[in-house]
């Protein structure tokens, strides 16, 4: 599913953790949820859980996390 997690994350996060909810144990999608004045973000692999100060900082993290961008 590559470059589909970019959109669901940004139209429907709430949708798209229930949806890779099942997944587990891989990078097969990152959560960025906003929490108070921060955003958690979090990978389907478990591994990988942070706090970004807004959505961009966050996808941003995501991608570093998964490696689909080089900083
Ligand atoms: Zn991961």
């Amino acid at each position: 599913m590559d470059g589909d997690y970019e959109s669901a994350l940004e139209e429907k996060p709430l949708e798209f953790m229930t949806s890779i909810a099942n997944t587990g144990g891989s990078c097969d999608g990152q959560g960025i949820i906003p929490d108070g004045d921060h955003y958690t973000c979090w990978c389907s692999c478990g591994e990988w859980n942070v706090e970004a100060p807004d959505q961009h900082e966050g996808l941003r993290l995501a991608r570093l996390h998964t490696g689909s961008i080089a900083e």
